[in-house]
């Protein structure tokens, strides 16, 4: 079927197609999908000749054209072609068949900054003064083109294999023209928008920068400040510059939150107004930073922040290191409570076993056990409430582990399931000490505490009782 003449006129036309040849589809060997977004998919590409990789968006013409989003398009290749840049998504090429459009995209191997912050909650001061500086320099870049990004966030931050930053998103990016450094309508993401794209539908550079604050909270804390259940609230709070910096938040870290989150955007670090990005740089939260050479330097390895909540004792540290993967936990963020006090454990054990006996315990346990209604007819080997945290946040929870094995939590005030630690043969369990442990999955690390100090106990039980499950699934092959 030939192409819609009309999708001729609105689809863009390869501006790069004087200076090259046009691609097409058949040069490139396509691999696995990179990540879905509402309006594309990105596919692993492999140019046949010259062997190059690349990150290739595919777009459905008939879809944008029926969703109206030909402008979107349109800016993104706009924007990306402007840009030239070591912490920027490169855009190679572009070309088009019947169907799609394609932008031929520099490869973001190791995926996007957020799976990694949900990987290990939070990252530490290094980690998040490196992380943050990169995205100053890239804002500081950007900016100087007279771009305004307008949706920068953790998502929209990808990794290159050395595992540097390339920001990418630019669908609603604003160019500014003649100088004038403010850009209408609104867009943007609830958590990371600013005050002045809510209540006066305004955007200017510093808005990024409200933005780049918003990051830094959410690097070190594991949460981006203005949170709330809803986006309606999310604005309030925001409007309202209503936000909580969580104890055990690095001093530096603090100060220049407060002077990038302020309502007035010609205040903020790093704006014209306020002498541009050379006082932003100075602050002391850089003090170590090597502004020239950072883009070359390895960056720092990913270690999660886990100040103490204990007076006197230091910052705990995870002997493993953070490698790829991505999260498989939704958000559970509705009822946070910062560092609960602790209460007695309802820690017990129960051996397990086979046949009538276990029939026994199992009627014994749902007469008994209000945890019973969340096993799925499994046997409680173990239970107690443990303190979950994630970056400088805490949340109490039942755990409940089971003979399956399975090791379920539950908010104990609501009696509500909240998940489940995905245990698997390529899990790893890390005590550090009497009260706190790590359950290493391959998609996230779950920094657990037991206010009783029954570390050591959770972790012989897991184990003992995963080598029970090695030991049954041998049995059956053999
Ligand atoms: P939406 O348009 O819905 O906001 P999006 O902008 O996140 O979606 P895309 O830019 O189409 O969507 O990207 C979809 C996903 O593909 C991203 O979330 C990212 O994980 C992955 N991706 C995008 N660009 C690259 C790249 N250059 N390298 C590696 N992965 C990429």
């Amino acid at each position: 079927m030939a192409a819609n003449p009309a999708e001729k006129e609105v689809i863009p036309e390869d501006s790069d197609s004087k200076a090259q040849p046009k691609r097409s589809r058949d040069e490139f060997v396509f691999d696995k999908i990179l990540g879905e977004g509402s309006y594309s998919t990105v596919v692993l590409a492999t140019d046949k000749v010259t062997k190059k990789q690349y990150a290739m968006k595919i777009l459905d013409k008939r879809h944008i054209i029926r969703e109206k989003k030909v402008p979107y398009v349109s800016r993104e290749k706009d924007v990306l072609t402007r840009l030239d840049h070591p912490f920027f998504v490169k855009l190679y090429f572009t070309f088009q068949d019947k169907d799609n459009l394609y932008f031929g995209l520099s490869l973001a191997k190791r995926g996007e900054l957020l799976e990694y912050l949900k990987k290990v909650g939070a990252f530490d001061e290094n980690a998040a003064q490196f992380y943050t500086a990169e995205i100053v320099l890239a804002l500081e870049y950007l900016h100087s083109k007279g771009i305004i990004h307008r949706d920068l966030k953790p998502e929209n931050i990808l990794l290159d294999e050395n595992m540097h930053i390339q920001i990418t998103d630019f669908g609603t990016a604003k160019i500014i023209e003649g100088g004038n450094d403010r850009a209408n309508s609104f867009v943007g993401t609830a958590e990371y928008v600013s005050p002045e794209l809510l209540q006066n539908k305004v955007a200017f550079k510093s808005s990024d920068l409200w933005a780049l604050g918003c990051i830094l909270c959410q690097l070190l804390s594991g949460r981006p400040p203005f949170h709330a259940p809803n986006e309606y609230l999310c604005f309030q709070k925001i409007t309202k510059l209503e936000y909580m910096i969580p104890e055990g938040f690095p001093d530096n870290a603090r100060d220049l939150v407060s002077k990038l989150l302020l309502l007035d955007p010609a205040a903020r670090l790093g704006c014209d107004q306020m002498g541009g990005y050379p006082p932003l740089k100075d602050h002391l939260f850089f003090e170590d930073i090597d502004w020239e050479t950072i883009h070359e330097q390895t960056p720092p390895k990913l270690m999660p922040y886990l100040p103490s909540n204990t007076k006197g004792e230091s910052a705990l540290r995870s002997d493993i290191l953070i490698g790829d993967g991505s999260s498989e936990e939704g958000s559970e963020l509705s009822d946070w409570e910062l560092f609960p006090s602790s209460t007695k454990s309802t820690n017990q054990t129960a051996a397990g076993s086979e046949g009538q006996e276990r029939e026994e315990q199992l009627k014994q346990q749902a007469k008994d056990s209000p945890w019973n209604q969340f096993v799925n007819g499994e046997l409680i080997v173990m239970t107690g409430l443990i303190d979950k945290r994630k970056g400088l946040f805490s949340k109490r929870r039942q755990f409940i582990l089971t003979d399956k094995p399975r090791l379920y939590y539950v908010d104990p005030v609501n009696m509500d399931l909240k998940g489940e630690v995905p245990l698997s043969d390529s899990m790893t369990i890390e005590v550090k000490n009497w009260k706190i442990f790590f359950v290493h999955t391959p998609s996230r690390t779950y920094y657990l505490e037991d206010p009783t100090g029954q570390s050591q106990k959770w972790a012989d039980t897991l184990n003992e009782w995963m080598a029970k499950r090695k030991a049954r699934n041998t049995d059956k092959q053999s």
